[in-house]
């Protein structure tokens, strides 16, 4: 059965232009878009009983381990299989044990049709990007180098995070590179890396090229 569903993958490291990119296919795709905030956030809305249990985890400060957020992915992809969806995984799997689980639903049934784009910036360039972020102090929006603004559209001040020091980037670089690279090379055979420097626009048409290649098309 596999021609049921599509599972694609977005992988990148914070800077990496995931977020811009997982907007632009959820703009112009039909797909099922699962980060793993959005399923958690869910579940708790709907008072599930994992949402509730999530909710009990969070509530005492605690993580949301590993066989809860598999438990929630599985369940949502479940929900959908039948509809021979593209599903759209943002956030997930972040580790390989992960993504082991992945493909071991319905003993390995999605296997075969899960595919991974990850989109590869240099450390040096995510450093220098980030560095340059502004975010502003009124509503949070944020602006790149390229935006080449001063002041937000709402009249807020833009400021730099703390989060966008240097030494956290390369923190946040290392630990996401740690937890990352096994996971790409266990997908070596269904990964496809697009260069994640280039214009916005360079990167959606590398981005197309790839879905494209995976049998997926634009909404008409
Ligand atoms: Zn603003």
């Amino acid at each position: 059965m596999t021609e049921s569903i599509k599972i694609v993958i977005l992988l990148g490291a914070p800077g990496s232009g995931k977020g811009t990119v997982a907007q632009y296919i959820r703009d112009r795709y039909n797909i099922c878009y699962f980060s793993t905030g959005n399923l958690l956030r869910n579940e708790v809305k709907e008072k599930t009983s994992i949402g509730r249990r999530v909710e009990n985890i969070l509530g005492s400060g605690g993580l949301v381990g590993d066989d809860v957020v598999n438990e929630i992915v599985e369940k949502n992809i479940e929900k959908v299989a039948e509809s021979r969806k593209v599903i759209l995984l943002d956030g997930y799997p972040r580790t390989k044990n992960q993504a082991v689980v992945l493909d071991a639903i319905r003993s390995g049934e999605f296997k075969e049709v899960i595919r991974v784009i990850e989109l590869d910036v240099g450390v040096e360039e995510v450093v220098a990007r980030i560095s340059q972020r502004r975010v502003c102090a009124k509503c949070g929006n944020t602006y790149g180098p390229m935006d080449g603004v001063k002041v937000c559209s709402c009249g807020g001040e833009l400021i730099k995070r703390k989060d966008d020091e240097e030494a956290t980037i390369r923190n946040r670089l290392n630990e996401y590179e740690k937890a990352t690279l096994p996971l790409s090379q266990y997908y070596s055979n269904r990964i496809v890396k697009i260069p994640g420097n280039g214009t916005p626009k360079e990167v959606a048409h590398k981005v197309d090229g790839c879905l494209h290649g995976f049998g997926i098309e634009k909404r008409r």
